[in-house]
């Protein structure tokens, strides 16, 4: 897992931080990565999840059904 920074605003979520980890849709790529770490039994940090600070954290969550790239594009505006 990646330490819990904020991919919007590099803010780093420090407790009590009202934000969280967001898995995303999944594209066929995230799909492939998630077989091959459990075929091989390794862990790692998902390519389609993301951590947000509890400024976007709520932001981020209303676009969890979109792949990650397309709810990065909508963040970022
Ligand atoms: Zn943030």
């Amino acid at each position: 897992m990646k330490p819990p920074v904020c991919i919007i605003c590099d803010k780093r979520l420090d407790y009590p931080d009202e934000g969280g980890l967001i898995y995303f849709k999944k594209r066929a790529s995230d799909r492939e990565w998630k077989e091959r770490m459990e075929r091989d039994g390794m862990v790692g940090h998902p390519p389609f999840a993301e951590w947000f600070c509890e400024k976007h954290y709520k932001r981020a969550l209303k676009l969890k059904d979109l792949t990650k790239d397309k709810a990065m594009k909508q963040l970022q505006i």
